[in-house]
């Protein structure tokens, strides 16, 4: 069903930079990394800008875009659109339910997909409950339409995924939803690296 739009822009704007903050705090993303996106209208999407840490977006940074011809992107906003926004273009055109999309780099989670593995235990309530499971998506260059293919793919059925040597990408009905999942991610590898650890140690 396609995403009806509720809420209206400036709402969008005061969410998506209250998202970058929250990445930002709970060290989810660091220096310029990550973006956010909402979709604003059915066509069209607010995404963060390029070059600015997420600590420092304001909603005048924002950038209005349009989802058709992706190609000829006509934008609005008086910042350059994140490098990594064909990831949010592939996921809206596949997943016409969604409203947002949320990149970041969590840390533990991360460290998982340069170990080459996923985040994943069938008994872990974060996983079950807030995240589901998800698959590890092979690795393509940061930016690449390869990249956005790849994850697209996953995207179509799964509502996060983990980028092989990158990070992770979240999708959701609402930004909060998809910022939850990307915290119940990394709060997820965090329990998971404690178990190995504690298990590493018992078996000395
Ligand atoms: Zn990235």
């Amino acid at each position: 069903m396609p995403a009806r739009v509720i809420l209206g822009v400036a709402h969008a704007r005061r969410e998506i930079v209250e998202v970058c903050r929250r990445l930002y705090d709970r060290g989810l993303i660091a220096g310029q990394d990550g973006n956010v996106s909402v979709r604003i209208k059915e066509d069209r999407i607010l995404v963060t800008p390029a070059g600015l840490s997420k600590v420092d977006v304001r909603a005048s940074d924002l950038v209005e875009l349009q989802l058709e011809h992706e190609h000829e992107k006509s934008s609005k906003g008086k910042g350059q659109e994140s490098s990594e926004v064909e990831v949010h273009f592939a996921a809206y055109a596949i997943r016409p339910d969604i409203r947002a999309v949320v990149h970041a780099h969590p840390p533990v989670a991360t460290g998982f997909s340069v170990a080459g593995e996923t985040v994943e235990h069938p008994m872990l309530a974060e996983l079950k409950y807030g995240v589901g499971t998800l698959p590890l998506v092979p690795y393509a260059q940061p930016g690449s339409r390869a990249l956005a293919e790849l994850a697209a793919e996953s995207l179509r059925s799964y509502d996060v995924v983990l980028l092989q040597y990158h990070g992770a990408v979240t999708v959701g009905p609402s930004l909060m939803v998809a910022h939850q999942r990307m915290e119940s991610l990394e709060h997820a590898a965090c329990i998971l690296l404690a178990a190995r650890q504690v298990k590493g140690r018992a078996n000395r």
